[in-house]
């Protein structure tokens, strides 16, 4: 398989008020500058499994996802550059016009399958794709699972790894957790912010993945009402977020994990010294979801 170049993320750290009060370094790790198409975590969950359907001889790559879903949009893009056909079955009745997101992931040639929701729950796959492609292999919604986790350990494999003490990163499936979890030093701790309501299965999920008895630390509160759901709140604070670290957030993940931060600095969960390392996961083409003038990047 040939290799997709990708740029090593940069670390930019950044000097909010009260971090330089508290002597607490914040840096983010652009996941989202790695690649101008495959952006953030999903490159990292995706590789081990085209490695897995390389060495397996499968041509056809079918995976699952919304309207403007990350995953599709990564997976189609990746697909397109590595020669693999890909099949996304996508959540929801055809639309008299393709998302963007959906746009992009066609012109890379992913044949898209439109499901209902009520359908879209047992992940089927359409008899007229097993009888063209027999050839298929299958990557679960959000690239979740053990390969995923293994790829995404590589999310650690940066310049003076040990000096932070703290790793922060936003959580959907929880696999990329998953794999900082396994790739982190003993004495690294590791949060992650769940971007599901009440999703409290993600531990049991993330200690399966990752075989530990130890608990991932997640903090649940940072959900802005769902999945995908917002609050003028958010918007004004990816704005403010903007404004000051020159750093774009999306709604879904990045947003919300970014909100967390500060607040977390205001409770003290942190101490002098610490050195936090905030995984910027990418997602920014979801934005093109929202009404044109929501965000000012
Ligand atoms: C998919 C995604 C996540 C969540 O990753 P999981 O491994 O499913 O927990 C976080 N941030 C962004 C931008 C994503 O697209």
């Amino acid at each position: 398989m040939p290799e997709i170049t990708l740029l090593p993320p940069p670390i930019e750290p950044i000097n909010l008020p009260i971090c330089r009060q508290m002597n607490i370094s914040l840096n983010i790790l652009r996941l989202d500058k790695i690649h101008p198409l495959v952006s953030g975590n999903k490159w990292y969950k995706l590789k081990e499994y085209l490695k897995d359907a390389d060495a397996k001889n499968k041509k056809t790559i079918i995976t699952f996802g919304g309207a403007y879903s990350n995953h599709i949009h990564a997976t189609a893009a990746i697909c397109g550059a590595y020669g693999f056909r890909s099949v996304g079955i996508i959540r929801g009745e055809q639309p008299a016009v393709l998302s963007p997101t959906l746009t992009d992931a066609q012109n890379w040639n992913m044949e898209l399958h439109f499901v209902s929701r009520a359908d879209y729950k047992t992940k089927p796959i359409p008899d007229t794709i097993v009888q063209s492609y027999p050839d298929y292999y299958i990557i679960n919604e959000g690239g979740y699972g053990e390969k995923g986790m293994i790829g995404a350990e590589d999310i650690l494999a940066v310049p003076e790894k040990e000096s932070y003490s703290y790793i922060i990163a936003a959580v959907g499936t929880g696999t990329t957790l998953a794999g900082l979890l396994a790739a982190k030093s003993p004495q690294q701790n590791i949060i992650g912010i769940s971007v599901l309501k009440n999703n409290f299965d993600l531990e049991k999920d993330i200690q399966q993945l990752t075989g530990s008895d130890t608990a991932a630390t997640i903090l649940h509160d940072y959900h802005f009402g769902g999945y995908a759901k917002y609050t003028p709140e958010l918007f004004s604070f990816m704005n403010n977020w903007y404004r000051q670290t020159h750093i774009p957030s999306d709604f879904v993940y990045t947003g919300k994990l970014f909100f967390a931060v500060p607040q977390l600095l205001q409770q003290n969960y942190f101490a002098p010294n610490d050195n936090i390392l905030i995984v910027h996961s990418g997602g920014l083409q979801g934005n093109r979801s929202l009404p044109k003038g929501t965000l000012i990047f």
